[in-house]
C-alpha cells in the first residue's frame, strides 16, 4: 500500500478546548489508483491531505508514505520525504511571477540536487504530458488558470513522487475546465502509478476516480469501493 491512514485522529486548539478535524480515519491508496475525497466545506478534508502530506502530525494514528512510518521520522526526516516521495498541490497554483513555467518545475528538480540538463530535459517532458509543451517560456500572467494549474501540476510531479495528493485543483475553474483537470490527473496516476488522493467539491468529478470517500465531521461516511 502507498499510502495508507490508520485511525487517525487530528484535533486542533480551539478555545479552551480542542476541535476534531479528524476522527480515526483510515484511508488505504495504491499505487496507480487515484480516490477521490468529497464532502462538505470544514468537513476536515484538506486536514486529511495535511496529515498525509506528513505536513501536520496527527493526534493519534500512523501514516505510512511508500513504506516509511512517518512517526518515527524527525522534521528533517519528513521534509526530505516530502521533497522525494510526496507531490502536493494545493488549490492556488502559487507561481513564482518572474519564472517561465519550465523554471517553476525546474525548482523542484534543483531542490533536489539533480543535474541541471537533465533538469530542464524533464521540466520540459512533463509540460508536455501536462499539455503545455508549447507554453513552457510562458510566465504566469501570459496563461490560463487551467493552464497555471497544470503547471502547479507538472511542479509536483518533478521528483517523480509515489503519492500525490491533490486539494481542490479546479476550484477556480469553470466545470469544463475542471474536468479536464481531473481527467488529466486520472491519466497520469495510472501512467505514474501514483497513489493519488484529490479532494474536490465537484462531485461529478469524482466518477473519474476508482474510489471515493466522503468526509462528513471529520469522519470517513463511506469506504472505497474497491
Ligand atoms: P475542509 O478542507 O473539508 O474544508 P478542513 O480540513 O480545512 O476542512 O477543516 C476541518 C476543521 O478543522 C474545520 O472546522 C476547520 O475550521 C478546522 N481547522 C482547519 N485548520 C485549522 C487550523 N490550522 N487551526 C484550527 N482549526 C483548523
Ligand atoms: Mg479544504
Amino acid at each position: 500500500m502507498t499510502l495508507l491512514l490508520d485511525d487517525v485522529t487530528l484535533t486542533y486548539p480551539d478555545g479552551d478546548g480542542r476541535l476534531t478535524a479528524l476522527d480515526a480515519v483510515s484511508l488505504e491508496v495504491p499505487a496507480g489508483r487515484l480516490t477521490a475525497v468529497v464532502g462538505p466545506s470544514g468537513s476536515g478534508k484538506s486536514s486529511l491531505l495535511a496529515v498525509a502530506a506528513t505536513l501536520v502530525t496527527p493526534d493519534r494514528g500512523r501514516v505510512v508514505v511508500a513504506g516509511t512510518e512517518t512517526g518515527s521520522l524527525d522534521r528533517a526526516g519528513r521534509a526530505a520525504l516530502r521533497r522525494s516521495r510526496i507531490g502536493i498541490v494545493f488549490q492556488q497554483p502559487n507561481l513564482l511571477p518572474s519564472l517561465t513555467a519550465a523554471e517553476q518545475v525546474q525548482v523542484m528538480g534543483h531542490l533536489s540536487g539533480a543535474k541541471p540538463r537533465s533538469v530542464r530535459d524533464r521540466a520540459l517532458a512533463l509540460l508536455d504530458a501536462v499539455g503545455l509543451a508549447d507554453e513552457a517560456e510562458r510566465r504566469p500572467h501570459q496563461l490560463s488558470g487551467g493552464q497555471r494549474q497544470r503547471v502547479n501540476i507538472a511542479r509536483a510531479l518533478m521528483n517523480e513522487p509515489s503519492v500525490l495528493l491533490v486539494d481542490e485543483p479546479t476550484s477556480a475553474l469553470d466545470h469544463e475546465r475542471g474536468a479536464a483537470i481531473v481527467a488529466l490527473l486520472a491519466g497520469l496516476t495510472r501512467d505514474r502509478g501514483t497513489a493519488t488522493v484529490l479532494v474536490t467539491h465537484d462531485r461529478t468529478h469524482a466518477t473519474r476516480a476508482d474510489a471515493v470517500v466522503l468526509v462528513e465531521d471529520g469522519r470517513i461516511r463511506t469506504s472505497p469501493a474497491s
